[in-house]
């Protein structure tokens, strides 16, 4: 039996699957989550979605996004908890820690660093997404894979490859994503929901973000800043800031992009984004976060200018694998 069997196994047997991924989601975690719980309530289960963070305006329009629960923790019983796309127990906000009962978790991830916390694990670092390998799950087991649900796997499958320009555009990815297409998956509209739905806001956040632009004496490195009161003046938060760091990604000759944001006047999320062989995930593990080789985050419990010094001084120790 391969891992993907186990999944498949595991969902059969469970009346009841509450369907969860991790904290600060995007479309892969979110597309994925809705995907499988839409899927498996049509296949005659009791499901429920789960995260434990509002979700970002570009994902609030998804089939099903309404009823995505935010309840920390879970204390409903359920046969089994899938646990999409979170590469330890603790990136999901703390939504099992008190499950009542003895509901098996199946774990199903694609981060190579996956600590394989469940009863049944499936870790497949090749899939290009979550969404990806719910997709084979459907699949495998001949659930049904309606419009809605083909729709939420293909957003999932679209935002983790940048629409499809990242390394991980694989043949098994693109394939994916054409039988999903012909299940209904409404193309135009999740392009429209994702990259032209924005609040005048996040611009003038963009914009006061651009404006810190840096990039290092050799070129290779490139930051911004999201400061308090950038976000402020703005009148909008953190959770506008996605894609901004791909900004500082698409300056040329850029290997590792970061984006310095700042969540209070002690604290820094960081995102780290990277090109080909340099590795951002071993550089936010460093710093206790975590991710993939060329999309990596971390949090910092210091102040703006010291999260960003500390970064800075060992950044460039991670482009050794740059030839
Ligand atoms: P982002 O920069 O978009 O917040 O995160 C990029 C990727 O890095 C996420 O998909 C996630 O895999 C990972 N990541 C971000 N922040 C953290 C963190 O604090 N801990 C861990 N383990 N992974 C993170
Ligand atoms: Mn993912």
């Amino acid at each position: 039996m391969s891992d993907l069997d186990n999944v498949v196994s595991a969902l059969r047997a469970a009346p009841s699957v509450a369907v969860l991924a991790h904290i600060n989601p995007e479309g892969d975690a979110i597309g994925a989550t809705l995907g499988a719980a839409l899927a498996l309530r049509e296949a005659g289960k009791v499901t429920a979605a789960y995260n434990a963070s509002p979700l970002p305006p570009g994902l609030v329009s998804l089939p099903g996004a309404d009823t995505l629960l935010r309840e920390v923790p879970i204390r409903t019983p359920y046969a089994c908890y899938l646990v999409l796309d979170t590469s330890d127990l603790t990136r999901t906000g703390g939504l099992l820690d008190s499950r009542p009962g003895h509901g098996v978790v199946v774990n199903v991830d694609h981060h190579a660093g996956n600590t394989r916390f469940g009863k049944v694990n499936w870790v497949d670092p090749e899939a290009s997404s979550a969404g990806e390998m719910v997709y084979r799950i459907l699949r495998h087991g001949g659930f049904p894979l309606s419009k809605i649900v083909a729709t939420n796997l293909y957003v999932a499958i679209q935002t983790d490859t940048g629409s499809f320009q990242y390394g991980n555009t694989t043949p098994a990815a693109l394939r994916a994503a054409a039988d999903l297409v012909e299940c209904g998956a409404a193309v135009e509209q999740i392009a429209a929901g994702l990259y032209e739905n924005h609040d005048p806001r996040e611009w003038r956040l963009l914009s006061e973000a651009l404006a810190t632009l840096q990039v290092s004496g050799d070129g290779r490195l490139a930051w911004i800043e999201v400061t308090l009161a950038a976000q402020q003046r703005a009148g909008i938060g953190l959770e506008a800031t996605e894609g901004f760091i791909n900004y500082a990604r698409a300056v040329r000759g850029v290997r590792i992009a970061m984006a310095f944001k700042e969540v209070s006047p002690t604290e820094v999320k960081v995102s780290l984004r990277s090109r080909e062989l340099v590795d951002v995930a071993r550089l936010a593990e460093a710093f206790g976060g975590g991710g993939h080789r060329n999309a990596a985050g971390c949090t910092l419990r210091v102040p703006l200018a010291e999260a960003k010094a500390r970064i800075l001084a060992v950044a460039p120790s991670s482009l050794i694998e740059d030839v």
